[in-house]
């Protein structure tokens, strides 16, 4: 149903609702007054408006007009959403702070109205205003189900102030229940680890990692942090281990952690190491980025044609279009002339390929990306966003 058909239904819904209430009413003081009964000017004008196809000027005087009864109370809290939905939540707010007026409201009617009156604050960025409308809601004599709702307003609130500690105590009662939340806010204890790190307090920064985990033990971003604190004062080792874990936590994030990771081994002087790591990844996880890895290794150890022979049978196992592409560049180092022309030429195909497809996607909404951001830009999720694997990815 198209917008401008319901915002008229729900014109009509509330002039009869409107209608039919101050019939009653007439009814009731025709029968006290026993005399007249007449409707009032601005139900005419409304209706006018309505019938010349102007529904928004026709909802002005309705609920300028409106004395709110039980019958037009979900009515006109479904109006002021259509007009937020529509992108007019200024309209939105008039409406529900009008509804809010009204005495005649249930607590429960009242709690709904909050909640859609925090919702018009937030869409317009009337952050102070939302707060104070959503803590009121936590302490009033709301129900539990919209006390839950207030919450996560909250919660979404202080996301976007970047204010994670009161985010984290709000989301507190939700983190056993809800999988999202549990994911969301162990990132916002990373958060808070990235800003202890900035402020050169390792120890607090290794707390709030360490909650992080124990909030959500898949939180690939607390192993990749904890490295970088380990990194940061030189304990190399240390790095290796905490980013090792994350091949346990999920392997599809190897490419983020595999150059560190192989630096680390290097400052320490150990390619036993590094070899031995990538060849027990390689029976296990053996995707482009650690075949690329273990060539380059092997390069090293026993020259190029071991390394060419060895991508070979991997890409036969598992294809690639960025293994064949690293694999061009070992033929070209030992080619003639003629075949480095025919290469090059090939070698340009595969570059365009790989530099039109996107290295990171979020697993919610499928938002693409060059960059790999820890709360997806599109759908606001947190770690949604992976590494793409497969033909044309990693
Ligand atoms: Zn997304």
């Amino acid at each position: 149903m198209s917008d401008a058909l319901l915002l008229a239904m729900l014109v009509a819904a509330i002039a009869i609702g409107w209608w039919l209430g101050r019939r009653d009413g007439g009814r009731r003081k025709t029968a006290s007054r026993g005399g007249e009964s007449s409707l009032p000017r601005d139900y005419f004008v409304g209706l006018n408006h309505l019938l010349n196809e102007q529904p928004d000027r026709a909802i002005e005087t309705f609920t300028q007009a409106l004395e709110v009864n039980s019958d037009t109370v979900e009515t006109h809290i479904a109006l002021g959403n259509l007009y937020r939905s529509r992108g007019e939540a200024d309209r939105a707010v008039r409406i529900h702070q009008n509804l809010l007026a009204r005495p005649a409201l249930t607590a429960v009617q009242s709690g709904q109205v909050q909640l859609e009156l925090s919702r018009d604050f937030l869409n317009l960025g009337l952050l102070d205003r939302a707060e104070r409308l959503l803590q009121g809601l936590q302490k009033a004599n709301a129900d539990d189900e919209q006390k839950l709702a207030g919450k996560r307003l909250l919660v979404d609130l202080f996301q976007r102030e970047k204010e994670w500690s009161q985010a984290l105590e709000v989301a507190q009662p939700l983190i056993r229940t809800d999988a999202d939340i549990r994911r969301a806010a162990a990132h916002w204890q990373c958060e808070l680890a990235m800003e202890y790190r900035r402020d050169a307090s390792p120890s607090l920064a290794r707390k709030a990692l360490r909650q992080a985990l124990n909030i959500d033990d898949r939180c690939v971003r607390a192993n990749w942090i904890l490295g970088q604190i380990e990194w940061d004062i030189s304990q190399y080792r240390n790095a290796i281990r905490c980013w090792q874990r994350i091949f346990e936590q999920d392997a599809s994030f190897a490419p983020l952690v595999l150059l560190p990771l192989r630096d680390a081994y290097q400052l320490l002087d150990d390619d036993t190491g590094w070899w031995q790591f990538l060849e027990e990844q390689l029976q296990h996880n053996p995707q482009t980025t650690i075949v690329i890895m273990a060539a380059h290794a092997l390069k090293k150890r026993q020259g190029t044609e071991m390394a060419c022979a060895f991508v070979s049978d991997q890409l036969r196992e598992q294809p690639s279009l960025r293994g064949v592409d690293f694999l061009m560049d070992l033929y070209l180092e030992d080619s003639d002339p003629g075949e480095r022309d025919r290469l090059e030429l090939l070698k340009q195909h595969t570059q365009q390929l790989l530099s039109v497809r996107p290295r990171y996607r979020c697993q919610r909404c499928g938002f693409d990306a060059e960059q790999l951001t820890w709360q997806c830009p599109h759908c606001h999720s947190w770690g949604t966003s992976k590494p793409i694997t497969g033909i044309e990815g990693e």
